[in-house]
């Protein structure tokens, strides 16, 4: 029997309400796969303020550092929206990532075949689809400095950020996408703007030189605004895509997008000591406590940890086959429902998608 420390926030709005059923589904992989996860509770966001006056208490931090992965639901909402920026739920989101030294976010895009109405994006266009994004987490533009906002001698102000990358920086989340890109198509397209940013040549060099290690994978670069192009005329060229902060950023929103339901998608930041999982949406407190929340997203996370966080690759796969039986079998949430499917609520969801782990 595998033993694994699991830290659960729960965190605010929808957060408690998908965390439970997550928990649910990984406590049916525990029993069919012999395993035992421990659960330990931290409070990150709305609810450690409103327990400890601060968004990240150093308890919780300890607590995740002991842990082997980091569960997280979300945080936020209109109740602690006019606190200093410094103080809101969202500074505990931050500061915890920074904490685990998580240089890496992986947002996969996948349009499940059975929601492939729910986009925007015309079905033969988006069928089959399969992306990982890989984003650098901890760099770049978001982090150089000087940054700020100065003043000038003749009274105008210059506001200034500084985009820079060292090569280990480069080197690790290439590297990265390339060892994930073996597990899948062997394919990375490696996105910059070399052309006129010495910092993206940076980092196509060190792309070239990685690529040597890994004759088996495919890759090539594309500038940022082609990429972006790329990808809403055919998605389908995609296997990995690794960028730096700020491209990664606006990509991987537009990335999923393509899928078109924000209570469909997981993400993972990984690479520093524990990995933390969690869905791409936030708190949704406009439904919060109804009960109709899409925990699915909350549930492949949970499928991210097992796979990215814990290495146990055929549990993740197992919730993932779960997830689509369920989804196959008719069975919606209001957010994806559509006509002549079956509409159930939040907890519904959730026992189904633990009854079909033993199904698939
Ligand atoms: P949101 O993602 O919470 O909600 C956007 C819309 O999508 C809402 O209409 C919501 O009802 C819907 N939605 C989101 N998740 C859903 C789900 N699982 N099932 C069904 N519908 C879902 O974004 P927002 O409204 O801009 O932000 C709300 C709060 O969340 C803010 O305080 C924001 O700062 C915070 N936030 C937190 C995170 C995080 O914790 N990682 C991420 C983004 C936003």
């Amino acid at each position: 029997m595998a033993e694994f420390k699991i830290a659960v926030a729960e965190g605010d709005g929808i957060g408690p309400e998908i965390v439970k059923e997550g928990i649910k589904v990984l406590d049916e992989i525990a029993d069919r796969f012999n395993h035992k996860f421990d659960y330990t509770n931290v409070y990150i966001g709305g609810c450690a303020i409103d327990k400890f006056k601060d968004p990240l208490p150093q308890d919780s931090i300890d607590k995740v550092l002991a842990s082997d992965a980091l569960f997280f639901g979300s945080v936020g909402g209109p109740k602690w929206e006019n606190l200093p920026h410094e103080k809101k739920p969202e500074a505990g989101l931050l500061r915890i990532r920074k904490a685990l030294g998580a240089f890496a976010n992986l947002r996969p895009v996948k349009v499940f075949s059975e929601l492939i109405d729910s986009s925007t994006m015309k079905p033969e266009v988006i069928s089959g689809i399969d992306i990982m994004v890989v984003r650098e987490l901890t760099g770049g533009i978001y982090f150089g400095k000087p940054r700020g906002v100065f003043n000038l001698p003749n009274g105008e102000k210059k506001g200034v950020n500084t985009m820079e990358y060292s090569t280990h920086e480069i080197k690790r989340i290439v590297k990265l996408a390339f060892d994930i890109a073996i597990k899948r198509n062997k394919k990375v397209t490696s996105v910059d703007k070399a052309n006129i940013l010495d910092v993206s040549q940076l980092w196509r060099d060190i792309v070239e030189d990685t690529a040597k290690d890994y004759p088996e994978v495919e890759y090539n670069h594309l500038y940022v605004d082609n990429a972006a192009m790329q990808l809403v005329r055919n998605p389908k060229q995609f296997d990995v895509i690794v960028a730096g902060n700020i491209f990664g950023d606006i990509l991987s929103d537009e990335a999923s997008m393509l899928t078109g339901s924000i209570g469909m998608l997981p993400s993972a930041s990984i690479g520093g000591k524990v990995g933390m999982f969690e869905p791409i949406h936030g708190s949704a407190p406009d439904i919060a406590g109804q009960g109709i929340a899409n925990p699915l997203a909350q549930i492949e996370s949970a499928a991210m940890m097992l796979k990215y966080g814990l290495n146990l690759n055929e549990e993740a796969a197992t919730v993932e086959k779960a997830i689509e039986k369920v989804l196959k079998d008719g069975y919606r949430t209001p957010d994806i429902m559509s006509k002549g499917k079956k509409q159930v609520c939040t907890r519904e969801m959730g026992d189904l998608v633990a009854k079909a782990v033993n199904e698939v």
